[in-house]
């Protein structure tokens, strides 16, 4: 596939795009918002806004059955965002794309289609500690039902994965590998294809949880070397409820669909139904048209800005706020790993992350503190929550000083 790479917007620099965003210029308490929650949810652009709002407005209908103009301009925009979306992870087909609510539903969705037929009693599936929620309770499910056993590779007191490690426990029993590439709670950038090529030695398919990835410098998956990723639209400035699965074909082509209804068949009757191919197979019901569509809106809207030049301007962020923060007594900041992403979480002595939330938020900082999905990293490094701050493209240093000095605030009110 020829990848399409949009005209550049290289006049602004990537944080002069915070004007894009109608919310950032909404007061919070009446001072500016320092939106640093966008690891959770990332604000939304007026081109992204304005397309979901254009389809329901001049060209909605449902797509791939209508034979009427409407439903034929529904479906060419629907079947667009998909090209775009396989252009954005430089996938070799775009029939390679499932459509899914998000990064749950994509693994979920390989989960039960893929790995819950290849699995039997004594089964390892190998994921590393410090994924979120949704690349462990899946396949806890699959391994509850057949017997198989889930595997963790640790996490370093700095957190990051150890190669060593890993590869150790790729054995004879390893049936599948899910890792995150990007960690929501601590910020490590792991070595991805590095883990996908100790897989593929030992035969071992992968799974890279992409929603952290995507949004803060991309990704390639023909450079990994994966068998499937996915990510969510909603962190990469596009819709909630879209998100996209991606899986070689050849794959996709022998697995079994993930939920039965229509747009997924070839025929039914009372007997028996035939699917439709990949990436039908995969999308039963009618599916979230105008979010796809906002979703390759959004694909445009980074690519336009460079996904690389906003991996680069969140790394300064990163790189100020962990000298602004280090200067603060008492703080300490969970995950130290060399390679990291706009993600910094971190402690303060004697107050709980909550307190610090409420704190923060009346000084217009809106930050998330809790234990981010990923309640086993705040096992492994012994606290119940924490709070973080993530950085997206509109960002700038004077959110990071306005989260030190109202962490100043909290200082002086718990004395
Ligand atoms: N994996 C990671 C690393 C995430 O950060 C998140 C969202 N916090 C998810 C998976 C789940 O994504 P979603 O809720 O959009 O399905």
């Amino acid at each position: 596939m020829s990848s399409v790479e949009p005209v550049k917007d290289t006049t602004r620099s990537v944080a002069e795009h915070r004007g894009d965003f109608p919310i950032l210029a909404r007061p919070m308490n009446d001072r500016p918002l320092a939106f640093l929650d966008s690891a959770a949810s990332a604000q939304k652009p007026e081109c992204v806004i304005e397309a979901e709002a254009r389809c329901y407005r001049e060209y909605y209908a449902n797509i791939h059955r209508g034979v009427y103009q409407l439903s034929q301009r529904s479906t060419d925009a629907y079947e667009r965002a998909r090209g775009k979306v396989a252009e954005l992870l430089n996938a070799p087909d775009a029939r390679e794309v499932v459509f899914v609510r998000g990064t749950t539903e994509a693994i979920n969705l390989v989960a039960w289609s893929f790995v819950r037929p290849r699995l039997g009693p004594g089964d390892e599936i190998l994921i590393t500690g410090m994924e979120h929620h949704s690349n462990i309770v899946p396949w806890q499910l699959v391994c509850e039902e057949t017997g198989a056993k889930l595997v963790v590779s640790p996490v370093t007191d700095d957190g990051e994965v150890d190669l060593e490690d890993f590869r150790a426990r790729l054995g004879p029993r390893t049936k599948f590998a899910s890792v995150v590439h990007v960690s929501n709670a601590l910020g490590t950038i792991n070595p991805v294809a590095e883990m996908v090529a100790a897989a593929q030695a030992a035969d071992v398919p992968t799974l890279v949880d992409g929603a952290q990835a995507v949004p803060h410098g991309g990704a390639d998956v023909q450079a990994i070397g994966c068998d499937f990723y996915c990510f969510s639209g909603h962190k990469l400035y596009g819709p909630s409820g879209i998100g996209a699965l991606w899986g070689r074909y050849e794959l996709l082509r022998h697995m079994r669909p993930y939920q039965g209804g229509g747009e997924m068949i070839r025929y039914v009757t009372f007997e028996k139904s035939a699917f439709a191919a990949p990436p039908q197979r995969f999308e039963a019901g009618t599916p979230n048209i105008a979010g796809a569509i906002g979703l390759g809106v959004a694909v445009d809207y980074v690519r336009a800005i460079g996904l690389e030049r906003i991996g680069a301007h969140e790394g300064e962020l990163l790189e100020y706020a962990t000298a602004r923060l280090r200067e603060i007594d008492g703080l300490r900041i969970i995950g130290n790993a060399r390679e990291k992403a706009g993600v910094i979480s971190f402690v303060l002595d004697g107050v709980h992350p909550h307190d610090i939330g409420t704190i923060l938020d009346q000084e217009g900082v809106a930050i998330r503190a809790g234990h981010h999905c990923a309640q086993p990293v705040m096992d492994r490094f012994g606290v119940p929550a924490t709070v973080r701050a993530s950085f997206g493209l509109y960002n700038t240093r004077e959110d990071v000083d306005a989260l030190v000095n109202a962490l100043y605030r909290v200082k002086e009110f718990f004395g």
